[in-house]
């Protein structure tokens, strides 16, 4: 796919992580490509370099990379409804949860779900319902409320479903002391054996 952040043949721009989907035509592709150049893109990886950082107030200096497709649809079952496939994938810096050196990370992750009217989706029906069957695939169900689509939301979802809560420099990192602080990667201290 090109570097485009939409194609212009298609429905509305998201706006502030939101899209107004009310007047998508029916049955047709709308394809987004999202990037680090869209705010509110950008503070998704903000999040996930902060998480991890010790300084606040950094600059980014991973990437992500989104693309969405999102076609409008109606049943009888599920009314005006949207199925939506995505992608996410980041990296970015973080510090190794052992003995705080700078590593990076690289997440990547698919998904597909089916947004319903908020109403529908809060009806009897539906309101224990976490997946739907559709055609051959099994989807996540959302609701879309007034016509409005989180994809902030949902992306943030995507990401953390997949992100490392425990990244290490090096997959044998040692650590620091937990009596005198020394980062044990690089040299040695009394208490206690370095060992493997
Ligand atoms: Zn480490
Ligand atoms: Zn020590």
């Amino acid at each position: 796919m090109e570097t485009t952040t939409h194609n212009p043949k298609s429905g509305p721009k998201p706006h502030n992580g939101q899209i107004n989907v009310r007047s998508y035509p029916f049955n047709e592709e709308n394809e987004y490509h999202l990037d680090m150049k869209i705010p509110w893109i950008k503070d998704l990886l903000k999040e996930l370099e902060q998480d991890q950082m010790i300084d606040e107030d950094h600059a980014v200096s991973g990437s992500i990379e989104v693309k969405l497709s999102i076609q409008k649809k109606n049943t009888n079952t599920l009314k005006d409804h949207f199925i939506l496939h995505g992608s996410v994938k980041a990296h970015y810096p973080c510090s190794c949860v052992k003995c705080l050196e700078l590593t990076h990370e690289s997440l990547e992750n698919e998904f597909s779900c089916c947004f319903i009217d908020y109403e529908l989706g809060n009806s009897p029906k539906f309101e224990n319902s976490t997946y739907i069957d559709h055609g051959l695939d099994e989807l996540e169900l959302y609701t879309y409320d007034n016509g409005v689509i989180n994809l902030k939301e949902l992306i943030h979802e995507n990401i953390y479903m997949v992100a490392n809560p425990l990244p290490l420099h090096h997959i044998e990192c040692k650590g620091l002391c937990p009596s005198c602080g020394v980062n044990l990667n690089l040299e040695n201290c009394s208490h206690r054996p370095l060992k493997n």
